[in-house]
């Protein structure tokens, strides 16, 4: 018999919104199991997060913060969910990150928090660790997590699928239960063996899916598991077709995504083509400091136009302070790549950063399928809208993540609605293929390219029906391989990126109307 697990909360991922969550269940008494498909639970958008979380600045209030949450949404951000954002969030970032788990924000000599401005924030109001904010938070999670008693954390267990009644009763009689989820079934990735684990209730904390752009900022892990894990349980998603795209990244085969702060162009940066030529004038007023979706387009334009496959971004001529102290991290990224920014362009690209979209939940990040909730990136509380406002997407998975617990603790049910036995273990194929790693990587290939060229910056509606097409029969193809292969981590991200990518072109096929992140040309 394979590995069986229970618990009163199961929670998939180990950033922000997952460990929120888990400190804040365990001090609550729940017996809690955290997995993370990494070996490092740090591994997650929230580590690689740079500028910071929004708080509450000296001259502010949750009004001004709602104010400019709603104008980054472009009016379609869920009243309810930003009301609750701007009046808790800063209570939950003072109470729990900073009085908690003692998150090292930076401070002013005098020793008060220093609270950095934003762009379309209209205060001074991000809390940061320099240009490692995301780093700070996690490892103060993990520590505070370390620390506490009696807490199951299981690092390299790649969740597969929710359990979920009736679909996986065996029981012909649970076709009159309210769908439920009951857990999951996941991958112990040492062992390649598949495990239950039996929960009252799941907190999804999965994070992103920028992995499936070709160019991206998001980390490996962000493969938008969690998005196909609960379309295949029937849970509601919205918004998906508001992907948010960051102008600079920076564009060389061992950079991985790095980000080139919005601050370079800040500090007199200014774009050109290859040959040298600004353009940003032709596109907006306010030329290179124009808002980030307008310069991603103009970026993308003139690449498409000139079959470029990056643009430059150049400060070494214009910049007026010491490049070396004012960038430090990405001067350095830069030079260990043989450019050195004071002296010449940097090569830079858009990248997909992060989706306004998901799993729709309500105000305790509640789905739609009993039982499930979720938090972070994953989750659409609504908060953002077509467009997300810099430095809520921290505050917004942290909030979730213990309002979800504090209506899992207010509503928790121990007594079983099934019986254990009706669940069946994993059933393996009786002949299990070898997975063949090119398949794999040309199969990753085919999504990114599709997902960047045709569902990216730009749209049209011959671009988005030619790539729901591709894609369809792309995830008929690795379902099939899927279910035929020996599994693995590699083989469970690949069939949910496959079917998140669809999800996010289907979703921007059907919506003809131009909103935020959601270009039609
Ligand atoms: C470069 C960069 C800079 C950013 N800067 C900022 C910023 O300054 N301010 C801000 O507010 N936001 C920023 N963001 C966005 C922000 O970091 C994320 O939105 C946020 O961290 C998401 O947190 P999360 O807890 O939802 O998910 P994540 O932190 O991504 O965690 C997801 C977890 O789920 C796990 N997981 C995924 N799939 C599975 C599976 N199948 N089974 C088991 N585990 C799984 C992962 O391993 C990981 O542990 C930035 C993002 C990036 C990439």
């Amino acid at each position: 018999m394979s590995e069986r697990h229970y618990c009163d909360l199961l929670i998939i991922g180990s950033g922000i919104a997952g460990l929120s969550a888990a400190i804040s269940a365990r001090d609550a008494g729940l017996d809690v199991i955290v997995i993370s498909k990494e070996s490092d639970i740090r591994e997650s958008n929230t580590c690689h997060a740079q500028g910071g979380i929004v708080c509450q600045g000296e001259d502010d209030s949750p009004e001004l913060l709602t104010r400019d949450v709603v104008e980054a949404g472009d009016g379609i951000s869920n009243p309810e969910a930003v009301r609750v954002l701007a009046s808790e969030g800063p209570i939950a970032v003072e109470e729990f990150l900073i009085k908690k788990v003692h998150v090292p924000f930076a401070r002013t000599e005098a020793g008060r928090f220093e609270y950095a401005q934003e762009g379309n924030h209209s205060r001074r109001r991000i809390l940061h660790a320099m240009d490692r904010t995301g780093k700070a938070i996690e490892e103060s999670l993990v520590a505070r997590l370390s620390a506490m008693k009696d807490i199951r954390v299981f690092p390299g267990y790649t969740a597969i699928d929710l359990l979920t009644l009736p679909h996986h009763s065996r029981s012909p009689l649970s076709l009159y239960e309210e769908p439920t989820c009951i857990g999951a079934y996941v991958l112990n990735n040492r062992t390649e063996k598949v495990e239950r684990i039996f929960s009252c209730c799941t907190i999804l904390a999965t994070g992103g899916l920028g992995r499936i752009y070709q160019h991206t900022t998001n980390p490996h892990c962000a493969t938008g598991d969690g998005y196909a894990m609960a379309a295949r349980a029937g849970a509601r998603l919205i918004n998906m077709e508001y992907v948010q795209f960051h102008p600079t990244t920076l564009f060389h085969k061992d950079a991985d995504g790095f980000l080139i702060s919005e601050a370079v162009r800040g500090e007199g940066g200014r774009l050109t083509t290859k040959d040298g030529s600004h353009f940003m004038e032709k596109y907006s007023p306010l030329g290179d400091l124009a808002p980030r979706d307008e310069v991603c387009r103009a970026m993308y334009e003139e690449m498409i136009k000139r079959g470029d496959s990056y643009v430059y971004l150049d400060i070494a001529g214009f910049a007026r302070i010491d490049l070396k102290k004012r960038f430090p991290e990405i001067y350095g990224k830069c030079l260990s790549l043989g450019i050195n920014m004071a002296k010449e362009p940097i090569p830079v690209v858009p990248a997909a950063h992060y989706s306004c979209g998901g799993v729709h939940v309500d105000v305790w990040g509640r789905t739609s399928l009993k039982n499930l909730y979720a938090a972070g990136e994953v989750s659409a509380t609504g908060l953002h809208g077509a467009n997300r406002l810099a430095s809520t997407s921290l505050l917004e998975g942290l909030v979730w993540g213990l309002r979800s617990v504090r209506h899992i603790g207010e509503h928790l049910l121990r007594e079983k609605s099934y019986k254990e036995s009706d669940i069946p273990e994993w059933i393996y194929p009786d002949q299990e293929d070898e997975s063949d790693p090119a398949l794999i990587h040309q199969d990753w290939v085919s999504i990114k390219s599709t997902m960047w060229n045709y569902v990216g910056i730009i749209r049209t509606e011959k671009r988005l029906e030619r790539a729901t097409a591709d894609l369809r029969y792309l995830s008929n193809r690795i379902d099939d391989f899927y279910r035929k292969s020996h599994l693995n981590p590699m083989i469970v991200s690949l069939r949910n990126g496959v079917q998140t990518a669809f999800l996010v072109a289907s979703a921007a096929f059907r919506n003809r109307k131009s909103r935020g992140t959601h270009y039609i040309a």
